[in-house]
């Protein structure tokens, strides 16, 4: 069995997840539309990410083995059951990290809602013996990879959506990219 620097055992056996929030069918058709009507590959080249692929992670997991997803579901149920509270989410601005080549969509203001469900979620995974990610936590909203850019486009009207649920994910590689498939779902107080 190999260790990652992103966690964790990686082997035939391995499962890569992660948490996550999805934006409703309108923001995802609005933020899945955002490349072309911006030109953003014409741009900064790179590759789009897929509609339904857009996300919001919250934690990082990485490889674990199968049998870790039960643990995983039962410390994300804990916290639906400690009163997590939906929120709004606003995509304000189109933003390029040069370091990861990624073009992203920013959060205005962020949340505070965010910010405790993203932290009791480190602190029940760190609790439970997961080892995480140190580097402070930066949400963003991925919509291009190895990508490089020299100019921005403005977004002209921020895309919003209420967050009412997150979930774990698992991230499997195939031939055409990332799927990402569902493994838990848990809902926010509104
Ligand atoms: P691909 O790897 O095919 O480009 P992806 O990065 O979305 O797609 P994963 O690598 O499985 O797929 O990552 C799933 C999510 O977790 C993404 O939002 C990604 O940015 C994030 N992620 C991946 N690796 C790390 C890491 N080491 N630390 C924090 N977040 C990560
Ligand atoms: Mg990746």
């Amino acid at each position: 069995m190999m260790r990652t620097k992103d966690n964790t055992e990686i082997g035939r056996r391995t499962v890569r997840v992660f948490f996550a929030i999805w934006p409703d069918s309108k923001a995802q058709r609005q933020l899945g539309g955002l490349v072309k009507r911006l030109r953003l590959e014409t741009l900064c080249g790179g590759r789009k990410t897929k509609a339904e692929n857009i996300h919001l992670t919250l934690v990082f997991v990485g490889e674990v083995h199968p049998d870790k997803l039960e643990i995983l579901c039962r410390v994300a149920s804990g916290i639906r059951d400690s009163g997590a509270h939906a929120f709004d989410l606003v995509v304000e601005k189109i933003c390029y990290w040069k370091h990861k080549g990624i073009v992203y969509g920013e959060i205005g203001r962020i949340p505070q809602e965010l910010m405790n469900l993203v932290a009791a979620l480190q602190d029940g995974l760190s609790d439970a013996g997961f080892s995480l990610e140190q580097r402070a936590y930066r949400p963003h909203i991925t919509l291009m990879r190895n990508a490089s850019c020299q100019t921005l486009p403005e977004l002209m009207e921020p895309i919003a959506w209420r967050v009412r649920e997150w979930a774990l994910v698992k991230s499997e590689q195939t031939s055409d990219g990332s799927v990402y498939v569902p493994v838990g779902r848990w809902s926010l107080d509104s």
